[in-house]
């Protein structure tokens, strides 16, 4: 049997269309190397989100001394209205280095920079069952003022049109499929090696 080496696993979606719950999941059963990477962004911690677990949460002059110091492997303004996101370079390289499978959970346009750079990178979407489903999940999720829930709607509506350019699609409907799905074309890519 070949050894697993590293590997780039990039997945995308909507904001609210339970990436987060689908990846817990899949880190809990695949029984693959899987480690997820911690992005840095200039918006503020939500209730219970801890520095350097869920994001390493920066001033905006930090994260820009960073970008201008080339750390990010890509980064985007993800929401409009200066809310930056990106992927450190470090953690990434050291991760593969070490033989891990890094997990990156970004938007659309930071999946597409992540191809140019890492042709084998695995690239997934995640889509909601209908855009119903997703507002009334945006809407439960009651963390966002009513700004910032359109703004994340809208930006979800404009994520969606590009699911087709990602190579696996996977509706989170009910959840054990899509995560029996999720790590099916983990194992394919395996396979493929
Ligand atoms: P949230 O603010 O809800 O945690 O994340 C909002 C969006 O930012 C999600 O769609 C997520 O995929 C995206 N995002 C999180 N980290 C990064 C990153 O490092 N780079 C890019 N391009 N997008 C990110």
């Amino acid at each position: 049997m070949r050894q697993n080496k590293g590997k780039l696993v990039v997945v995308s979606g909507p904001s609210g269309v339970g990436k987060g719950t689908l990846l817990k999941r899949v880190f809990q059963e695949s029984g693959l190397p899987l480690t997820m990477s911690v992005s840095a962004t200039t918006r503020l911690p939500r209730p219970g989100e801890i520095d350097g677990v869920h994001y390493h949460f920066l001033k905006p002059e930090e994260f820009e001394k960073k970008r201008l110091g080339n750390a990010f492997l890509e980064c985007f303004e993800v929401f409009g209205k200066g809310v930056w996101y990106g992927t450190l370079r470090q953690r990434v390289e050291e991760g593969l280095a070490a033989g891990q499978w890094v997990v990156l959970e970004i938007d659309v346009k930071g999946a597409k920079a992540v191809k140019k750079q890492f042709s084998e990178a695995v690239l997934l979407f995640i889509e909601p069952k209908s855009i119903d489903v997703l507002k009334e999940r945006l809407q439960g999720r009651g963390t966002e003022t009513d700004e910032a829930m359109q703004r994340r709607l809208a930006t979800a509506l404009e994520e969606l049109q590009h699911a087709g350019e990602f190579e696996y699609r996977i509706v989170n409907d009910r959840l054990d499929t899509a995560v029996a799905e999720f790590i099916n074309v983990l194992q394919k890519s395996t396979a493929g090696r």
